[in-house]
């Protein structure tokens, strides 16, 4: 079996009094597209906000890469090796492209290092190449969603989170976002996806899990998951 790259025991995360994990255990195998599926409300964004450090947890451990990094602040996080595309984009609106690529790179010191990789990513995205100096509020939202894949890609993650990168996006260019994924992951570097698309992500998931009101309610390869016929009514959308 592959190791382990991200551990999750027992997380329990809260706001105030609404507890929004309740006992979280999960893993991603290094190397694996994992996705998160479960309806609205389930926890799937306070779950990755957690492992981002933007939310302290309640109790429960986070161990990445044999260490672990429970309670660490953002920056720390990101330094271990783990980045996050949040759902809402987060760009930095009146930045340009080039600077909001280079603001992905905030944790690493290698200026030549950072130069190259900004250089292999306009490269990569010709979109955001020929936008290069234009600001990030005005490109369209699949451009925005490219950006913030790419300006994540910026802080050479060991581990991406991707929380829901198709949200609002014509089909067409879900498809290339997913596209984009598949690449991504062959080249390397571990996946976290929560997607409402769930027909699409259990394309490309090696593992998946469901969440439901703050609990794990199904840990399994996609095939399975796409033959339960309840989930099938609940989230494939089909009878
Ligand atoms: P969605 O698919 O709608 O984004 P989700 O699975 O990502 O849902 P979360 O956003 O993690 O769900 O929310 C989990 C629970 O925590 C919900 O009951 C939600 O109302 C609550 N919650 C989320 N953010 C906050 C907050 N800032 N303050 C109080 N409660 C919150």
């Amino acid at each position: 079996m592959t190791a382990a790259l991200l551990q999750i025991d027992q997380l329990v995360a809260a706001y105030g009094k609404i507890e929004a994990l309740k006992g979280v255990s999960l893993s991603v195998a290094a190397g694996s597209v994992t996705c998160l599926l479960g309806p609205n409300g389930a926890g799937k964004t306070t779950l990755m906000m957690t492992i981002a450090g933007l939310l302290r947890p309640r109790s429960g451990t986070i161990c990445f890469d044999g260490r672990e990094l429970t309670g660490q602040p953002p920056h720390a996080v990101v330094a271990q090796g783990i980045a996050l595309v949040p759902e809402q984009r987060l760009l930095f609106p009146s930045m340009s492209v080039r600077d909001n690529l280079l603001a992905g790179a905030y944790s690493r010191n290698d200026k030549q290092q950072i130069a190259a990789d900004l250089a292999r990513m306009l490269a990569r995205f010709p979109r955001l190449k020929e936008r290069a100096g234009q600001r990030a509020g005005t490109l369209s939202g699949g451009e925005q969603q490219m950006l913030a894949l790419a300006r994540a890609l910026m802080s050479r993650p060991k581990l991406l989170l991707l929380d829901e990168p198709s949200l609002g996006l014509a089909p067409l260019v879900v498809e290339d976002i997913f596209r984009l994924i598949v690449e991504i992951s062959t080249e390397g570097t571990s996946i976290l996806l929560v997607e409402q698309n769930a027909q699409m992500a259990l394309k490309l998931a090696h593992h998946v899990y469901l969440i439901e009101q703050g609990r794990i309610s199904y840990s399994g390869a996609p095939a399975q998951l796409a033959a339960d016929q309840l989930v099938q009514r609940a989230y494939l959308g089909s009878a």
